[in-house]
C-alpha cells in the first residue's frame, strides 16, 4: 500500500474508516458539500466528511481549527470566503490524525501551522492508523509553531488558548478555548452522541480519555458552546452525556472482565442498551467494547 498522504485512495479509505463509511457511501469526495454553523461570538464551525473546523472570524482575519482533506481544500476556502474577505493568519491542528490536517500544506505557505510538539513529531514521521500507512508530510504541512502545556494566540479582540490534555485520543490532543466567544473546539477528545474512536497507538487510552473529559467539564461555562470533533456542535449537557456514557460503559466492561470473560464473549454479548444509536454512526458497540478492554488490560494499567 502506497504510503502516499494525497492519494485519493488513501484519503476514501481513511475516512471511509475515520468518518464512518454511511457518510460517504454514494458521495465521492468532489460531490461533499462544506456546511457552515454561527456557533457564537466570532467563532463558526464547517462541516464535511472528516474533523470539524472551528474558524474565528473578525478585524485580525481569520483563524482555523483543522483543515479537513487536501481535495476539500477550495471547498473550505469558498465557506470561509461567505463568512468575510479576511485571510487565513493562524492554522491550529488539534491532533494529527488525516482527517483533521489532511489539508496542512495547502494553508501552510501562507499562515503558520501551530500544534503541540508531538503532533510534529508525528506528522513528520511515518505513521499508521487503523491499518494505514501514511508518510511524513512535506515542510509546508508542519506545524511551525509547538508547544507542550500551553499557547494562547491574541487575535480578534479575544484570547485563543490551545491547551494540551495528554494520552487521551492521542499523545498530542488540544482543545481549543476562544474564551470571549465562549466556544471551545474538544477536537476528537469529543463525538457528540456516538462511541469515539480512541488511537491506542498514537498514545490514546480510554481511562485518561475520560480524565481529560472531566478536566474540561471542571474548567468550563454552563453556557459554553462545544464543537467536537465529530458531531454536531453541542452544549455542556452533551458534554456530561458523553462523559456519562465513557464512565458507565467503562464500568461495564471492567465488570464484565472481573468475571471472567473475554473480549469475543464481551463484544458478543454486549449492546450498551443505556445508549441506543450511539453505535450506529460511526464505532460500533464491539468496536468501543475492544477500545475499553484493550485501555483496561494494557500492561502498564
Ligand atoms: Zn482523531
Amino acid at each position: 500500500m502506497s504510503s502516499s498522504r494525497l492519494s485519493v485512495g488513501t484519503v476514501l479509505l481513511v475516512l471511509s474508516s475515520l468518518v464512518g463509511v454511511q457518510t460517504l457511501l454514494g458521495q465521492d469526495m468532489a460531490s461533499a458539500v462544506i456546511e457552515t454553523r454561527e456557533v457564537a461570538g466570532n467563532v463558526y464551525a464547517l462541516f464535511g466528511p472528516g474533523g470539524n473546523i472551528g474558524v474565528s472570524v473578525g478585524d485580525d482575519g481569520m483563524l482555523i481549527v483543522d483543515d479537513l482533506m487536501a481535495p476539500l481544500t477550495e471547498r473550505v476556502r469558498g465557506a470561509l470566503g461567505e463568512l468575510g474577505e479576511g485571510k487565513v493568519k493562524f492554522l491550529l491542528n488539534t491532533h494529527w490524525h488525516p482527517d483533521h490536517t489532511g489539508a496542512n500544506q495547502d494553508w501552510g505557505g501562507s499562515a503558520p501551522i501551530v500544534a503541540h510538539h508531538n503532533v510534529r513529531h508525528r506528522l513528520s514521521t511515518q505513521q499508521e492508523v487503523l491499518g494505514m500507512t501514511y508518510g511524513p508530510l512535506p515542510a509546508e504541512g508542519l506545524p511551525v509553531v509547538t508547544f507542550t502545556d500551553s499557547l494562547s494566540i491574541h487575535f480578534n479582540g479575544e484570547e485563543i488558548r490551545a491547551i494540551h490534555l495528554p494520552g487521551g485520543h492521542t499523545d498530542g490532543d488540544i482543545v481549543v478555548w476562544f474564551s470571549q466567544s465562549n466556544v471551545v473546539h474538544m477536537g476528537d477528545l469529543f463525538f457528540n452522541g456516538m462511541f469515539p474512536f480512541i488511537d491506542l497507538g498514537s498514545g490514546g487510552d480510554v481511562l485518561q480519555f475520560t480524565g481529560n473529559v472531566s478536566a474540561v467539564l471542571d474548567r468550563i461555562p454552563e453556557n459554553v458552546r462545544i464543537i467536537p470533533g465529530h458531531g454536531p456542535v453541542g452544549d455542556i449537557e452533551d458534554l456530561r452525556r458523553f462523559h456519562t456514557m465513557l464512565t458507565e460503559t467503562t464500568a461495564i466492561v471492567r465488570a464484565h472482565i472481573e468475571t471472567g470473560k473475554s473480549l469475543e464473549e464481551i463484544q458478543a454479548e454486549e449492546t450498551f442498551d443505556d445508549y441506543p444509536g450511539w453505535g450506529d454512526v460511526f464505532i460500533t458497540a464491539p468496536q468501543w467494547s475492544a477500545m475499553i478492554h484493550a485501555s483496561l488490560t494494557r500492561e502498564d494499567a
